[in-house]
């Protein structure tokens, strides 16, 4: 692959629709679209950037494909940083094909996946979260998710991680100094100083991670496990509640869907909810290996919600739910309020849990109150940014990283640790906060960091 030569590729979705986007980008597109395009304008002399002209499209035969509108974005005001070329014509698959199809015989490649967001990267044009950002905006599920994905767009994550890097790379000139001049007059990093330094990374880095959960709920969905004996309920509460949803949120991906399983829009919330077989202790095999399963699903729960039969009340399965409470939060539901109510708002057996429902999912009362407490417990814990900034699991993973580094780093400082040891966790922590941004190698790193240094006194 060269760097710059002219890549092509079909820009709009598979199959049929109003409107198809064929786009060029690459030292060539200017002179493959002056090949491409037939102008139906007299006065038309040549492509006026950032401007649409209206013509034909036609193949290296001069055979006809299409009408359509084109733009040419010169380099580097395109997204990609390259000369751009982009053809809007009726979007038949037929029609964009073959436009791909002249393209190529006149001289282009077809762009490999994620391409152009890798050239607008590699050209400075966005940092790697802005290019992820793309993706998650496409893949967006909910109208908070938008908004995660435009601030990212918006370079605020990166330039929030940009600014915690720099603040290492100056903590590393610093020990560079009191390492390579040890007996100087220059002034020295002392301890006390170098833990201030990285504590105040830690902290921008966990404010980061904060926002975390909550973008994770509203980009993935929150895992919401229905749990509770056998007969309470569980099965016909999950009927209600999608019943009640706005809407069915499909084709997340990276979610996996089994018949216990359903995605549903709580309130704007997307929520997958699940079923799991009622806990009761059994020497039937396949019976015994749902149970383990619902043990399984409820760890992994955002919310677990323990249905009690109301006419029965709460039972063993109740209490084994209710013990894990501390560690994932627990809403009681009290289900058949048709048949039995509570004698208090809230019994004494459920006082742990994080919120108490009564409902019946034969007449649909409490409906509400469950969909609202699901949401008040999930986003209680998230803690969340009110800009709305949150890393997504790779870059969660790789502030995580840093922060682990970081962490290590104060308790060397604090053990009195040679300074030239410090250096390589501070090293390895920028090189994990680059990652996020996609920021390269420790060699720039060095390169910067000596560039800073008035060595020749
Ligand atoms: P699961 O085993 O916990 O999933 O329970 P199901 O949803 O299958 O319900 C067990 C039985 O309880 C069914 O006969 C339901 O019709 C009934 N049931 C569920 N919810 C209510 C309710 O709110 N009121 C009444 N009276 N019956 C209910």
């Amino acid at each position: 692959m060269q760097d710059n030569d002219t890549i092509v590729a079909v820009a709009s979705p598979a199959g049929t629709g109003g409107v198809g986007i064929v786009r060029l980008s690459g030292s060539g597109a200017a002179a493959l679209g002056r090949q491409l395009f037939v102008p139906f304008s007299a006065a038309f002399v040549d492509f006026k950037p950032y401007t649409l002209h209206h013509g034909r499209i036609v193949d290296a035969a001069g055979e006809a494909l299409d009408d359509a509108l084109v733009v040419f974005m010169p380099a580097p005001k395109s997204f990609t940083g390259e000369d751009v070329f982009e053809v809007q014509c009726h979007g038949g698959a037929c029609i964009v094909h073959s436009i791909v199809e002249a393209a190529l015989q006149l001289g282009a490649r077809l762009a490999e996946r994620g391409e152009f967001s890798r050239r607008a990267l590699l050209n400075g044009r966005m940092d790697l979260t802005q290019a992820e950002a793309v993706a998650e905006l496409i893949a967006a599920p909910s109208r908070e998710a938008l908004r995660y994905g435009l601030n990212k767009l918006d370079g605020l994550l990166g330039q929030r991680v940009q600014a915690l890097h720099a603040s290492l790379e100056l903590l590393r000139v610093q020990v560079c100094v009191a390492v390579d001049f040890p007996e100087d007059e220059v002034e020295c990093l002392s301890p006390e100083e170098f833990l201030a330094g990285a504590g105040a990374v830690v902290q921008g880095i966990d404010a980061l991670l904060a926002g975390y959960t909550r973008a994770r709920v509203f980009q993935q969905g929150a895992q919401v496990v229905l749990a509770g004996s056998v007969n309470v309920g569980k099965s016909s509460l999950m009927n209600a509640l999608l019943g009640r949803s706005r809407a069915l949120v499909t084709d997340i991906p990276g979610t996996t869907r089994d018949f216990l399983e359903e995605m549903l829009d709580l309130d704007g919330m997307p929520v997958r909810l699940v079923d799991t077989a009622g806990l009761r202790e059994t020497n039937e095999a396949v019976e015994g290996m749902g149970v383990a399963l619902s043990r399984e699903r409820m760890a992994q729960a955002d919310v677990v919600v323990l249905v009690v039969d109301g006419s029965v009340g709460a039972d063993e399965a109740a209490a084994e739910v209710l013990a894990q409470a501390s560690v994932v939060p627990v809403v009681v539901v009290w289900n058949k309020a048709d048949l039995a109510r509570p004698k208090v708002a809230c019994p004494a057996w459920a006082q742990g849990a994080a919120g108490f429902v009564v409902t019946s999912a034969r007449s649909g009362e409490g409906l509400e109150a469950v969909a609202q407490c699901i949401r008040k417990v999930v986003l209680a814990d998230a803690n969340h940014a009110p800009e709305a900034l949150a890393p997504n699991a790779r870059q969660a993973q790789a502030l995580n990283r840093a922060r682990a580094e970081l962490a290590a780093l104060e308790d060397d400082i604090r053990a009195g640790q040679a300074y030239d040891v410090c250096a390589v966790r501070l090293d390895a922590a920028a090189a994990h906060l680059a990652e996020v941004v996609g920021l390269d190698s420790p060699k720039e790193l060095l390169d910067k960091v000596f560039s800073t240094f008035c060595i020749g006194k």
